[in-house]
């Protein structure tokens, strides 16, 4: 396979996630699911109270782990909620946690038949993973999890800002070298 194979269905955008109108939005949330600050309470403040309201009945979510509720008032139709490892070092497994967020996430979006989700840069806000290393697993998980999907056709990942925007076109590049 070349590598090449799964570029045109990654895009990445430079955007809010609230606004992504596709079948599912990822939210990079805590461990209690009960919303926050940042893009969480972004998120439920655009999906209005249903949200916490199923949210409540889900029982807090483990790190790299995945739920997922319905979007109510959002574009999106679904919400898939995973939660970020906070980077400490390097040297608690904060690599291998990311990359289960985003295996996670894409499980949930099989089983749904999901056909398009947009994920966020998790971790890399209040959690502190940096940027340029969350890109990168962030764009391998995803080119391998389209490699063999069933459902899921295209990913869009958000960031939030030029600088963010830079970091994630970079890695792309990195990642499928000869784009
Ligand atoms: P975490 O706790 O996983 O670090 P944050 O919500 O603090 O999550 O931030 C994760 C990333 O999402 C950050 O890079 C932040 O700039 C970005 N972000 C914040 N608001 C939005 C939004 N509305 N849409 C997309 N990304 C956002």
């Amino acid at each position: 396979m070349s590598n090449e194979d799964t570029l045109d269905q990654i895009e990445v955008v430079d955007g809010d996630i609230t606004k992504q109108r596709v079948d599912a939005i990822v939210n990079a949330a805590n461990k209690t699911l009960l919303g926050g600050g940042g893009m969480d309470g972004a998120i439920h403040r655009a999906a209005g109270p249903e949200l916490l309201a199923e949210c409540r009945t889900l029982g807090g979510c483990a790190t790299g782990q995945a739920k997922i509720t319905q979007g109510y008032r959002l574009p999106a139709q679904w919400v898939i909620h995973t939660v970020g490892p906070v980077w400490r070092n390097g040297q608690h497994g904060e690599d291998d946690l990311l990359a289960s967020c985003y295996r996670n996430s894409f499980a949930l979006a099989e089983q749904h038949r999901l056909r398009t989700i947009a994920f966020p840069c998790i971790s890399t806000g209040v959690y502190g993973f940096p940027m340029d290393r969350a890109a990168r697993i962030a764009i391998r998980e995803t080119r391998a999890h389209l490699r063999n999907s069933q459902s899921v056709v295209n990913v869009i990942l958000v960031c939030f800002g030029a600088q963010a925007y830079e970091i994630h076109s970079r890695a792309l590049r990195e990642v499928f070298p000869r784009s």
